[in-house]
């Protein structure tokens, strides 16, 4: 019998740890902080605003670049938020969410022997997409416990072969966000060279503590070498939608829409038609932020009636604990413990590097209601 063989594209990669611990928290019917996704309805208008569509006889293929008015829509919002106008025409393109944008975004740019510069701890589809590619990844570790850029690093680590840097501004899994001076770093390391910026903005309107989203959008000199990458599932409770969008200047996603007709083609019409919508509701994503620092404190307070020690979170869904005051096995194992003895899934921060590291820190996804928060954290305060 002929035995079926494929070469594996990813041989060092197994299931994403989202699934193996979302898998896990239900066999085990334990509480799911790990995950990041809401357990709470997202918005009846928006949901009626689909169903209206469908019923309008919005069912057939979107264009394949997006709806123009959900497109339009989308060129409105950038202008009022970071003041800089994007045409809907040629730089923005609808995407089958964040990461399908991220991922076309590379697969555009990506060329065998290229390298790419990425930060540790990062988000867990930039490593593998890059390695498909045939690029290579440069590690760069962020500063621990802050988590912040060491710029001079990532200039010593710029080369010829450099083709792209992947920023993720607010962070996962940290929490962190980049600043105006880390901006600016960025943009004089940049300047002069065919480094291309590929910015994960899917966090955009979670920012906290009065603080300001350093969209790449704001940076005429970054935006002209960017692909900017976002999702509508993380604005609107929505995350199972998986709809977002991509912006590049003209050229750029020129190139980017060659990649994507031949992939996706085109996006889901029905949501496309009702997002366009209710994009005009500015509150809808304006309150986020103040949401989100609720959420994060709310869950903080309850802590403190645990030996687990908060760090910095100033946007994103999550906030990283540190359990060394509780145990120091690593993170993988204590996370593991954590959901099978105590019923509480979270994510080791171990699941973001590619080398063996061990800060005893775990991730914890804040975006829940507050009686699931209140429960998970009563199972915590014995350990
Ligand atoms: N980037 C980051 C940093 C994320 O946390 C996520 C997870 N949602 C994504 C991209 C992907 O977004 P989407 O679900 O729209 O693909
Ligand atoms: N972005 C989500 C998280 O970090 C998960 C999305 C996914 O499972 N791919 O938890």
């Amino acid at each position: 019998m002929h035995q079926l063989q494929i070469t594996d594209k990813l041989p060092n990669v197994g299931t994403t740890i989202f699934t193996v611990m979302s898998v896990l928290a239900a066999e085990l019917k334990a509480i799911n902080l790990g995950q990041g996704f809401p357990d709470f309805d997202m918005s009846e208008k928006l949901i009626s605003l689909v169903s209206q569509a469908m019923r309008n006889g919005h069912n057939q293929y979107a264009h394949m670049n997006g709806y123009m008015l959900l497109r339009e829509a989308i060129a409105e919002k950038i202008s009022f938020l970071y003041n800089q106008e994007v045409n809907p025409d040629t730089e923005i393109t609808v995407t089958a969410g964040g990461t399908y944008g991220l991922f076309t975004a590379m697969a555009t740019v990506l060329h065998p022997g290229d390298e790419v510069i990425v930060f540790e701890p990062a988000y867990d589809c930039y490593i593998p997409t890059i390695e498909m590619l045939g690029a290579t990844a440069v590690r760069i570790p962020l500063v621990f416990p802050t988590y912040s850029v060491p710029w001079q690093r990532v200039k010593e680590n710029i080369n010829q072969r450099t083709r792209a840097i992947i920023i993720n501004s607010p962070h996962n899994p940290t929490g962190s966000i980049l600043s105006a001076n880390d901006m600016q770093q960025l943009q004089s390391l940049v300047q002069d060279t065919d480094i291309i910026i590929i910015s994960d903005e899917v966090y955009e309107h979670t920012v906290m503590d009065g603080l300001q989203h350093e969209s790449i959008l704001r940076y005429p000199a970054l935006r002209k070498r960017s692909f900017v990458s976002f999702s509508f599932g993380k604005n609107y409770h929505c995350t199972g939608w998986k709809i977002g969008y991509s912006i590049a200047p003209p050229a750029l996603m020129k190139a980017f829409r060659k990649v994507h007709q031949f992939n996706c083609f085109s996006c889901d019409m029905p949501k496309q038609v009702a997002l366009a919508e209710y994009l005009k509701d500015r509150d809808a994503y304006l309150q986020l932020g103040s949401f989100m620092q609720q959420k994060r404190d709310f869950l903080q307070g309850l802590m403190q009636q645990t030996r687990f020690e908060p760090m910095s979170s100033k946007g994103s869904f999550f906030q990283c604990y540190s359990y060394k005051n509780i145990s120091d096995e690593g993170e993988a194992q204590f996370a593991q413990r954590l959901v099978r003895e105590h019923g509480v899934a979270v994510i080791p921060l171990s699941a973001f590097y590619q080398d063996d590291v061990n800060n005893n820190v775990v991730r914890f996804c804040f975006v829940k209601k507050d009686s699931t928060l209140e429960q998970a954290v009563e199972r915590l305060v014995g350990l």
